[in-house]
């Protein structure tokens, strides 16, 4: 059998030569018995294959199987290009020599091998995630604590800035941590009291380039009432100067929806009140009479997917862990959740509410519980005892990678 036409045209108008700078995937493979060389490169958006492309050397059998091999995988999903055969591109081609199918028909191999070049790299790829602590109500050895919080994210090549702390001490446990506040892409407030606030100021003036999202509900005044006293505890007005100055120039997202921050990374925005027993705190007002409570409207979560299930980071979690939870598996449609992160707010909640958020807690089977800021020293121990592998306690240092 000689070559069909179909066969010699893609032989002499070969489709997709060439490679690609920024593959996703490159595959190589070579026939010993003829001395064909086929290399492969693609590229994978929303796991569909957007481009392939060859290098071959070889004869016609080989350089037209190629040519052919790249027009049925091209905009197939990975799982269905993996099934193309060899056998089903020299079909294609209207069949080959008898002689050429073996040694000259690797085409659809070396896409074999490119994809699986890719499967190997992407979980590295959606599995980088760090969160280090830079501020929390507790530090060891050289590193400072104040009553507040805040998360540096490393999430694939951005980093996130969740939250900022009461004062400026962010700047210098950064710089212990050798945390590069400068390279900040995003700065995320998760409600709008000042010991998560605080430090916003000297933050922007660093992190020149950074996006910062918030509800703006997050700017309403704030009170809290203790033992007679009321204490303004919202964003100082300085630092709302600043926000605003931020708006005019187009750097503020403001979080009235939930929110990608960048591509897998999302902020939860208004968290719905479902459960029965967990309410916000009745010592906070929106009112310097304490007259109004505070339902924190502003109060947000950010999470991300990772293969082992959802993250969660939580700045106070004022709306309610499980609140949070639940409404974060409704928003992504994934049940698992992997870790949660951050501070929970419970340093005066009941004993029942505690119990119900450790029953939720066991019911989601959640690996990694990082206890910080304010969940209250109550709270981490029952947490500690209800689950002694998962549970750990988040003081500024803490590294937890994802
Ligand atoms: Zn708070
Ligand atoms: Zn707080």
């Amino acid at each position: 059998m000689q070559y069909t036409d179909k066969a010699l045209e893609h032989f002499m108008n070969p489709r997709n030569v060439g490679e690609i700078s920024d593959a996703d995937g490159i595959g190589m493979i070579g026939s010993e018995e003829c001395g064909d060389m086929i290399k492969v490169w693609i590229k994978i958006a929303n796991q569909r294959l957007v481009d392939v492309k060859y290098k071959v050397f070889g004869c016609p059998a080989a350089i037209a199987s190629c040519s052919m091999m790249t027009e049925l995988a091209m905009g197939k999903h990975v799982d269905d290009a993996c099934e193309l055969t060899d056998n089903q591109v020299a079909e294609a081609l209207g069949g080959l020599p008898a002689h050429k199918y073996h040694c000259s028909n690797l085409a659809a191999s070396a896409l074999h091998k490119a994809i699986m070049n890719y499967v190997f790299k992407s979980p590295a790829k959606i599995n980088t995630a760090v969160v280090t602590t830079l501020v929390d109500n507790n530090a060891s050895g050289n590193l400072k604590s104040e009553h507040g919080l805040s998360l540096w994210l490393e999430y694939q090549d951005k980093r996130v800035l969740f939250d900022i702390g009461q004062t400026d001490l962010i700047l210098r446990n950064a710089e212990t941590l050798g945390v590069n506040i400068a390279n900040t892409d995003a700065v995320v407030i998760s409600h709008g009291h000042y010991d998560h606030t605080g430090g916003l100021k000297a933050v922007l003036n660093i992190a020149s380039q950074a996006t910062l999202l918030l509800h703006p509900e997050a700017l309403k005044p704030k009170f809290s009432r203790k033992d007679n006293k009321t204490k303004m505890i919202g964003i100082h007005d300085s630092t709302k100067e600043i926000i605003h100055t931020f708006a005019d120039k187009g750097r503020v997202i403001w979080t009235e929806m939930p929110t990608e921050v960048f591509p897998g990374l999302f902020i939860t925005s208004r968290i719905p009140r479902i459960t029965d027993f967990e309410d916000v705190e009745s010592s906070f007002f929106v009112d310097k009479n304490c007259r109004k409570v505070d339902t924190l409207p502003d109060d947000q979560a950010m999470f991300f997917d990772s293969p082992k299930g959802l993250v969660v980071i939580l700045g106070c979690a004022h709306a309610g862990i499980v609140n949070t939870l639940h409404y974060i598996v409704k928003l992504s449609g994934e049940k698992r959740i992997y870790a949660v992160i951050g501070g929970m707010h419970l340093l005066n909640a009941s004993a029942e509410r505690i119990e119900y958020t450790i029953d939720a807690i066991r019911q989601y089977n959640i690996q990694k519980i990082g206890m910080a800021h304010c969940t209250g020293s109550k709270a981490v121990e029952k947490f500690k005892s209800a689950f002694p592998n998962e549970c750990f306690v988040c003081h500024v240092g803490k590294r937890i990678e994802l």
